[in-house]
């Protein structure tokens, strides 16, 4: 039987960046995905490219959680950097686009929660400016009156879902990786350095193991007795019909959960992580979560007001509770690599997982992994 260098397991954004970078570096890489490309978080999400420390942990966890969260910045700033290039390297568009991204507060508290949270920001590197009422109004002019100030970081912005995963498959395919579709891992087992991965098309074997699983990490983990905080949380985004253009930014409120911005086609999507439900395991539109959402949305710009929504859907998005990613090799499993980024994994997914694949391949990655392990 074949032992490949390197084993993946999941096809969402994480599984096929860590596959193609690790292919592209030589080595012998297989991918696992136990229904097709895509149909997890990473073809799911609302496409927000963040920076920004957000601001509802913020409030709740405090200054000094954001002081430790502010550790995950050079990675999303790496990312960030590195989606740019990615079209020309990967051969495709990705509907990037880095306009900005700006958090408005409507109440003189939340605005000097937002400044202190800028400071932070900017003390591990992120530009991050200070709008007051009359910046909004000038260079934000579709807000809503009732926004008093807000923080401008020119380093957010978006990228389209359905695009990135099934390019960085096409060039991982192109490059050698061995993709098995409809491929579940049920069970793991390590012997003399070799991990067998079972599945209902027969065991395969590796010398190294990446867990690229998302919200099933933990449950892929624990096939080798390893626990590892991660789970699924149901969530929800909207579109609405096409306008002209009015939003350049990605949008965020410090009153309620909200992220607003305008597909180059002309649909707002509005997201933010409102819970949707469980229906029999499967995630579900919540419509008490939805208008919640867009009642906030319209707050925020009133012209929101009369566009009709047209699309929405729900999906389960990787979580962990104190927002910090779990990323590089099991200390006690060694061979074994966890490729985990929770809440904002589709930023951070092309930087982080060129570096979880140089380390799974004994290379010594671009940016420094050590303070996000197990
Ligand atoms: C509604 C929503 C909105 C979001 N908005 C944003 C946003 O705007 N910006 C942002 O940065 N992030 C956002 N996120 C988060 C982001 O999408 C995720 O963090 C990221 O996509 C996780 O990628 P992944 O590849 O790790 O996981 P996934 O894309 O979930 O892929 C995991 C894959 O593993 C497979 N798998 C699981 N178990 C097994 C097994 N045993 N064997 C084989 N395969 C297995 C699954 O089928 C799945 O395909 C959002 C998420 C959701 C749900």
């Amino acid at each position: 039987m074949t032992i490949y260098d390197l084993g993946i397991i999941g096809g969402g954004l994480a599984g096929t960046a860590t596959a193609y970078f690790a292919a592209k570096r030589g080595a012998r890489v297989l991918l696992l995905e136990r229904r097709d490309l895509n149909l997890g978080a990473s073809g799911s999400n609302a496409g927000s490219i963040h920076a920004q420390i957000p601001f509802d942990p913020f409030r709740h966890l405090g200054a000094d959680w954001a002081a430790r969260y502010a550790a995950t910045i050079p990675l999303f700033r790496a990312s960030i950097a590195r989606w740019q290039s990615l079209e020309e390297e990967l051969g495709g568009s990705l509907g990037i686009s880095v306009k900005g991204g700006l958090m408005v507060a409507e109440t003189p508290t939340d605005l000097e929660d937002l400044r202190k949270k800028g400071a932070i920001e900017r003390g591990a590197g992120l530009p991050v400016e200070d709008w007051d009422a009359a910046r909004l109004r000038r260079d934000a002019p579709f807000l809503s009156t009732r926004m008093i100030g807000g923080n401008f970081c020119p380093e957010e912005g978006k990228a389209d879902p359905f695009r990135v995963t099934p390019l960085f498959a096409r060039n991982a395919v192109a490059q050698g990786v061995d993709l098995r579709r409809n491929t579940a891992v049920t069970a793991l087992h390590r012997r003399d350095g070799v991990f067998t991965l079972e599945t209902p098309n027969g065991p395969f074997q590796a010398h190294k193991l990446v867990n690229a699983a998302g919200s099933d990490a933990a449950r892929v983990a624990a096939l080798l007795g390893i626990t590892v905080e991660i789970e699924g949380h149901a969530i929800q985004v909207a579109v609405t019909e096409k306008r002209p253009p009015t939003l350049p930014y990605l949008l965020y409120f410090t009153g309620e959960k909200l992220t607003l911005k305008q597909a180059a086609e002309g649909g707002f999507l509005i997201g933010g992580g409102w819970p949707a439900r469980l229906e029999n395991g499967r995630p579900q539109v919540d419509h008490r979560s939805m208008i919640r959402n867009l009642v906030i949305a319209q707050t925020v710009m009133p012209e929101l007001d009369g566009v009709e929504i047209v699309r929405s859907w729900a999906a389960m998005v990787n979580g962990t509770a104190d927002w910090r990613p779990i990323l590089g090799e099991v200390r006690d499993c060694p061979g074994f690599f966890l490729n985990l980024f929770p809440w904002m994994g589709f930023t951070a997914a092309p930087a982080v997982s060129e570096a979880i694949a140089a380390l799974a391949i004994g290379e010594t990655p671009e940016i420094a992994l050590d303070a996000f392990g197990l």
